[in-house]
């Protein structure tokens, strides 16, 4: 399974705060896990690049993309944010993390706000499974615990999810909806909330269990088990077919 991780990747070489935690950047810590699960060709993609280090080439043999960025979105092209709105509603993957909630791809995607409440107060977060047959959740006792963590809270204004996996409750008193699953297309997007860049969340075992169970969840739906007219993934394809038919 091709496994893109995208990084907005600015914040990292400007704050020694944030550097310190992820020397390389996110998308670094990330793939330094996810390069050794079995079955998984990962490769890393950032805002600076050519083309957001997007080109359509790598979009088109991605099965799940990973997204963080948090403080350069309105940088993010729109061209990339097609692209990626296409490959998702064509069968990719997309896990969009933490601050991703307010990226391009995301909202496209959702057709909301995507806002919510939040406050940075280094309280302790309580991830609890709220659907423990969930493959996401797999592996998973009954709740995360993230020692240090960003407060988000509702109302977070995203559609009702297709699939609800966690909700978060934190020690100020708040809830969330830290896990969702939508169906958009042929494809999946998946939000999961933790991962502020100031914590070392991307090296927590149980949060890098989620992450991985989500690849292989989202990376199944681009393997639509139902064939023919209709169901291509290509609409052009579907119409195309349907003329040949007539
Ligand atoms: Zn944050």
């Amino acid at each position: 399974m091709n496994v893109t991780i995208w990084n907005e990747f600015r914040h990292e070489r400007e704050s020694e705060e944030v550097k310190a935690v992820y020397p390389d950047g996110i998308h670094a810590a990330l793939a330094k896990h996810l390069e050794s699960v079995d079955g998984l060709v990962v490769r890393t993609a950032t805002l600076d690049e050519p083309e957001n280090g997007l080109p359509q080439d790598l979009v088109d043999k991605t099965d799940v993309m990973l997204w963080w960025g948090h403080k350069a979105h309105g940088d993010v092209a729109d061209e990339t944010v097609d692209r990626v709105q296409a490959a998702v509603q064509r069968g990719m993957g997309l896990i969009v993390l933490h601050s991703g909630h307010f990226s391009k791809p995301f909202k496209r995607l959702l057709g909301t706000t995507c806002g919510l409440v939040w406050r940075e107060d280094d309280m302790h977060e309580r991830l609890w499974v709220v659907d423990p047959t969930h493959p996401i959740a797999a592996g998973i006792d009954r709740y995360i615990e993230v020692p240090h963590s960003e407060m988000y809270g509702e109302f977070f204004d995203v559609p009702t999810p297709d699939e609800l996996v966690f909700v978060s409750w934190f020690a100020g008193g708040e809830v969330f909806r830290s896990g969702m699953v939508w169906k958009r297309g042929y494809g999946k997007v998946f939000y999961f909330r933790p991962g502020h860049e100031t914590y070392p969340i991307y090296r927590q075992p149980e949060v890098l269990r989620v992450i991985t169970n989500a690849i292989g969840y989202l990376g199944e739906a681009t393997r639509p088990t139902v064939t023919g007219i209709g169901n291509a993934p290509n609409a052009k394809v579907s119409a195309e077919a349907a003329r040949s038919s007539e």
